[in-house]
């Protein structure tokens, strides 16, 4: 349910819960700070673990009558170095190899246990590790294993993370691990499932045919953090429910001074396409220390709303950080701060810009002509009537000044609005008829203080009720 703070943050908090906010204490503060969506980090901690947190998330979002979502972000094919026994400092020039026989690191020899990995890569890709922090090019090529050459030095240990920025991986995007993953999130019922280093729609449909296997389904977020994503973009965001811009590891996989460039145009992609977009990594990265922000970290949670995404992301920050419940409260104020400027920049009009045909032109003029309404009547709601979510991610791209209520039957599109901009959703009965579909909406906003009397609403729904995919009726309704 929404509670009245709704008309105070239109832009959605995703916030990872980690060992610094996994207590029912600090979740409840994160939550009223204006969490929406919870992200669980699968690549850290136990299924014990993350089943008490997913529990408790629920718990205290009822409690405190808010719609949290639950985002399980599976870690995907995220190749390692094994075991080495004595940290190994390494100058530049300095040979190393990587084998996938059995090595501690002695005489410079580490292993690296992924054969799939080691056929893709030849002499003269280079490689980045630890995040970046080391660089080495492969000099040679042998049958199970690579000899590489120091680009740049530093301390190599024990399971650090190997990338091939300049490769074409053949490995497969779901791994044991990622498999059991996915099973046990869909046990939860998350709502969400973040998928990593997404390179083409069809890491995407080999997710969709798991679930389906397993007799289950969630929403699911590609990652944006492969060279390859960045070339099928527009093929990945048609297929998926929404986009992760990870800045992270896209930032190892193209130069760090490119990720503006990319975060941008994906954005830019997602707000036509009217898929939810997420801002991801180092938003208030300081903030894991201190209580306050960086000027550069207010403007950039600032800017990529303005730019139009619609949820920012904390991860360190409120899983492992010092002050998560600051973090959280510093994007819920800066929000709210570039949401009244954000009407200057914004042209609305995506509708002429897609120039989609038939049902998906009707849709747009409908959710285009609500956004001119709305700005000349200054109405109390949008309201959206939705099965599937469609027409609210719709209107919401308009990114208008009026609140936009999603009110579906579908208790699934009610969770999984919890991250597109602007929408509040609320659950309520089936209707069938335009004349229950107006009572159902006005009672549940009126039991919730959303609206009074006198107020006045626009209503745009499809019909007949049911069929999904279109929206062919507008409405305004003063309410008595
Ligand atoms: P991660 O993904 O935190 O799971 O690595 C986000 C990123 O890479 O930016
Ligand atoms: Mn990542």
């Amino acid at each position: 349910m929404v509670s009245n703070q709704m008309y105070n943050k239109r832009t959605k908090i995703v916030a990872t819960i980690g060992p610094s906010s996994w207590d029912k204490d600090t979740i409840r503060k994160i939550i009223r700070a204006g969490m929406d969506v919870a992200r669980i980090n699968f690549s850290h901690g136990e299924h014990a673990k993350h089943s008490e947190s997913i529990d408790l998330i629920r718990e205290v979002a009822e409690e405190e009558n808010r719609v949290v979502a639950i985002m399980a972000d599976i870690q995907g094919p995220k190749i390692r170095v094994g075991k080495i026994t004595k940290p190994i400092e390494l100058a530049r020039d300095d040979v190393i190899t990587l084998t996938l026989n059995e090595a501690d690191g002695t005489d410079n020899i580490v292993s690296l246990p992924h054969p799939e990995f080691v056929l893709d890569i030849a002499v003269g890709m280079r490689l980045l590790l630890d995040d970046g922090n080391l660089e080495f090019e492969v000099t040679e090529v042998l049958p199970r294993s690579l000899v590489c050459r120091v680009i740049l030095g530093g301390v190599l240990s024990s399971r650090k993370g190997v990338m091939a920025p300049n490769a074409h991986l053949t490995l497969s995007a779901i791994t044991d691990k990622d498999r059991e993953d996915v099973e046990f999130a869909l046990s939860k019922d998350t709502d969400y499932i973040a998928m990593s280093f997404v390179r083409n729609p069809d890491d995407i449909r080999e997710l969709r045919w798991l679930m389906r296997h397993l007799g289950k389904d969630a929403a699911v977020i590609a990652k944006i953090e492969k060279h390859e994503a960045l070339e099928n973009i527009e093929d990945i965001i048609e297929v998926c429910d929404g986009i992760m811009v990870a800045r992270g590891d896209l930032g190892l996989e193209v130069p760090a001074e490119e990720v503006p460039y990319h975060q941008k145009r994906i954005i830019r992609l997602c707000n036509k396409l009217s898929k939810p977009v997420i801002t991801a990594t180092q938003m208030l990265s300081s903030m894991v220390e201190s209580p306050r922000p960086t000027r550069a970290e207010a403007s950039d949670v600032y800017n990529a709303i303005i730019d139009g995404t619609d949820a920012v992301m904390l991860s360190n920050e409120s899983a492992a950080g010092r002050y998560p419940v600051e973090a959280v409260e510093t994007m819920a104020t800066i929000a709210t701060i570039a949401e009244q400027n954000i009407w200057q920049s914004r042209s609305p009009g995506w509708s002429t810009m897609s120039q989609k045909t038939g049902s998906e032109a009707i849709s747009d003029a409908v959710s285009e002509s609500t956004y001119y309404i709305s700005e000349s009547l200054n109405p109390r709601a949008i309201v959206t009537t939705t099965l599937t979510g469609y027409t609210a991610r719709r209107v919401a791209r308009e990114r208008p000044r009026t609140p936009i209520l999603c009110v579906t039957p579908n208790e699934t599109t009610y969770r999984l609005m919890a991250l597109v901009w602007g929408v509040y959703p609320l659950l309520v009965p089936d209707f069938h008829t335009i004349d229950e579909m107006i009572d159902v909406i006005t009672s549940t906003a009126m039991k919730y203080d959303i609206v009074r009397r006198g107020d006045t609403l626009i209503i745009i729904a499809g019909v007949p009720f049911g069929l999904g995919g279109q929206t062919n009726l507008l409405k305004i309704h003063t309410v008595e």
